[in-house]
């Protein structure tokens, strides 16, 4: 049976442990443009795996979890803490795991955490599914207003709600997604979308593109990152693409299997669509919805003051080597 939109995965078995691991440099799963921009340095995790088990993620197919295992590090905070003397606060730390809110609704180790990072004041950039970062609005809020950077993107890979309760039925309504946007942006702090992925001939046309970005800008959303569906060459997360595409979207199966195409071997976090022509058709459109939205499509430069990032949003734009 599918389940309702942001309903608990029940099937999620949650085991405890101590790591060093709990911070970490700076790496995949994010868009390029904030990798290659250096945005962000550290990563802060305070949980292995996901519950939401989104179905074209890699993280559920973390290689250290069990099927279905999502493992909490109990030792995150004093982790972080003994990493403070060593980080460069002009960049700020990646922090994520709340779509694990189950653990966390419990645990509370992301608010215990941001109360070290305001009383640090670190830059914080945070990246979720989940509106539970409205709990934490007020540690959010004094960080913010202390003039040191925060920034909170949502990820959303489509407005449509069938296209959501497909694609990532456990996690929180894309439309709460974007009044837990809004609120956070009424309070000053800065917030964006990251559109991942877009699904080719799913997500992708003219009007959902259009809605997205209208909906986004009216509720305060200062840039949309747009990065398309990246499939692995084989493996656990490819046969769970194809198997949401077999069963719902069968008529696109073969023009996946040409997008992505099977190889033996292939990157760890897949590769985006080979095919050149889509690709640019792709960009050309987001560039236009993006400039009649006066949304940017990268990350907006750190630290700057709100007035100025507005004023050049609309020149900044992503290019198709972002794509590649
Ligand atoms: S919520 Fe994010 S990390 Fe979790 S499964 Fe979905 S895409 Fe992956």
């Amino acid at each position: 049976m599918t389940p309702r939109l942001g309903e608990n995965n029940p099937n999620i078995v949650y085991t405890k442990y101590e790591t060093p691991s709990a911070f970490r440099k700076a790496g995949a799963f994010l868009p390029r443009d904030l990798i290659k921009k250096e945005v962000y340095e550290y990563r802060l995790s305070p949980y292995m795996g996901c519950s939401k088990r989104c179905q074209y993620c890699f993280e559920p197919h973390n290689e250290f979890i069990r099927e279905n295992e999502v493992k909490i590090k109990t030792n995150t905070v004093s982790v972080l803490k003994s990493n403070i003397p060593e980080l460069d606060k002009t960049k700020a730390i990646l922090l994520d795991g709340y779509d694990c809110e189950t653990a966390e609704q419990k645990e509370r180790i992301i608010r215990s955490s941001l109360k070290v990072i305001v009383q640090y004041g670190i830059p914080l950039l945070i990246q979720t599914k989940s509106d539970l970062v409205l709990r934490d609005l007020d540690l959010l809020e004094e960080l913010n207003d202390s003039g040191v950077f925060v920034n909170v993107s949502f990820s959303l890979t489509s407005l449509n709600q069938d296209h959501a309760r497909i694609f990532e039925p456990y996690t929180c309504s894309p439309l709460n997604r974007l009044k837990a946007l809004k609120r956070i942006s009424d309070v000053g702090i800065q917030t964006g979308i990251i559109l991942m992925p877009v699904l080719p001939f799913i997500s992708d046309s003219d009007e959902e593109l259009d809605h997205l970005f209208s909906r986004s800008a009216e509720n305060g959303c200062e840039y949309v990152i747009p990065e398309p569906l990246r499939v692995t060459s084989s493996g656990k997360q490819r046969d769970a693409c194809f198997g949401v595409l077999k069963k719902h979207f069968p008529a696109l199966v073969k023009r996946y299997e040409e997008l992505y195409p099977a190889r033996q071997f292939g990157p760890k976090f897949g590769s985006g669509p080979q095919d050149n022509a889509y690709l640019a058709d792709l960009l050309k459109r987001i560039y236009e919805v993006s400039r009649r939205y006066s949304l940017p499509t990268v990350f907006p430069s750190i630290p700057k003051p709100r007035s100025e990032r507005r004023e050049t949003r609309s020149r900044r734009q992503c290019t198709l080597d972002s794509f590649l």
